[in-house]
């Protein structure tokens, strides 16, 4: 189990923040004070002035007396689970570099397959939100990936399993060392497929290195001019970009096997929230719930039988 540290820099690992959310009240006492701190708004008239209503972990409108649960509006919005589910595998979602699987949080927290894999996938969302509202931006490592044994997109009318694309983006101090990654889960390497990935993940200005990708390097020279200098990379170069797809790769043939493509972003969302937050262990958590009240939430349904989760 992975450890980090709380605000006094005292160690603490899972089993002590289970102890410290073990129960339903200190996980309601958490999330008002996050959600007090984001501000509160009344759904139906708007007005931010409310009384707490401890005993029934609601919150009433000071205007219209329109009581409103501290979950609505958040990505646990409507769940039957205790809290303290949510908590724990957000928790280990968000700090263990091995990757959280819904077997692992069936067994660990004793619950059924099905509610531990929405509970994942739910909270993979609300990470991937999250990475949604940054851009690499600076000197960015850019190439593809295949990511092996997922079953097909759900556009590709291929049968079997077959690699999953993925398209890596990382961004690296002046000395050449990681920053922050993206990771982008696409049907397909075409033209158009690159260009929106290209202008949703890097800020305008951007210089990419992609010397290992010239098929697609030619496009992104054509199609953003204005937006991107590529530049030769060496082996050296890359390097990092290397060591973190093959992180990725590790993580993708252990933890996650076999995964169905429809769901391969999210996964991905997980994986790169946990790689961009790697120097934040000490705070990761409470960032993760910060993220709560804006986050939508889905249903088992969309999940199920909507469309795959594309990046763009
Ligand atoms: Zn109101």
């Amino acid at each position: 189990m992975s450890l980090t540290h709380n605000t006094e820099g005292e160690p603490i690992g899972f089993a002590a923040f289970a102890a410290k959310y073990a129960t339903e009240e200190a996980c309601y006492e958490k999330l008002y004070e996050v959600r007090k701190e984001a501000g509160f708004c009344c759904p139906k008239c708007g007005c931010t002035d409310f009384y707490l209503i401890k005993k029934r972990k609601l919150y009433q409108c000071k205007a219209c007396r329109h009581q409103t649960s501290l979950i609505v509006g958040t990505a646990m919005e409507g769940t039957h689970l205790p809290l303290k589910k949510w908590f724990w595998a957000m928790y280990l979602a968000a700090t263990d570099k091995r990757g959280v699987s819904a077997l692992w949080i069936q067994k660990q927290l004793h619950m059924a397959y099905n509610s531990a894999w929405f509970l994942m996938q739910r909270i993979r969302q609300m990470m991937g939100m999250r990475e949604e509202n940054y851009m690499l931006m600076g000197i960015i490592s850019f190439e593809d990936t295949a990511i092996g044994g997922a079953k097909p997109h759900p556009v590709q009318q291929s049968r079997g399993r077959r690699k999953a694309r993925v398209l890596v983006g990382m961004s690296k101090t002046a000395k050449g060392y990681p920053r922050y990654a993206k990771f982008v889960y696409v049907k397909d390497l075409k033209a158009n497929t690159i260009r929106d990935v290209t202008e949703k993940a890097f800020e305008p200005g951007a210089k990419l290195e992609n010397g290992a990708c010239p098929s697609y390097r030619k496009h992104i020279k054509e199609k953003h001019l204005t937006a991107f200098a590529a530049q030769d990379a060496s082996k050296e170069d890359l390097l990092w970009l290397r060591t973190v797809v093959s992180n990725i790769k590790l993580l993708f043939n252990g933890t996650y096997h076999g995964l169905d493509a429809r769901h391969m972003q999210r996964y991905l969302n997980e994986a790169a929230y946990r790689f961009n937050r790697r120097k934040m262990e000490d705070c990761i958590f409470d960032r993760l719930l910060t993220a709560m009240p804006g986050s939508a939430h889905i249903t088992y349904r969309q999940l199920t039988r909507g469309p795959a989760t594309v990046y763009v």
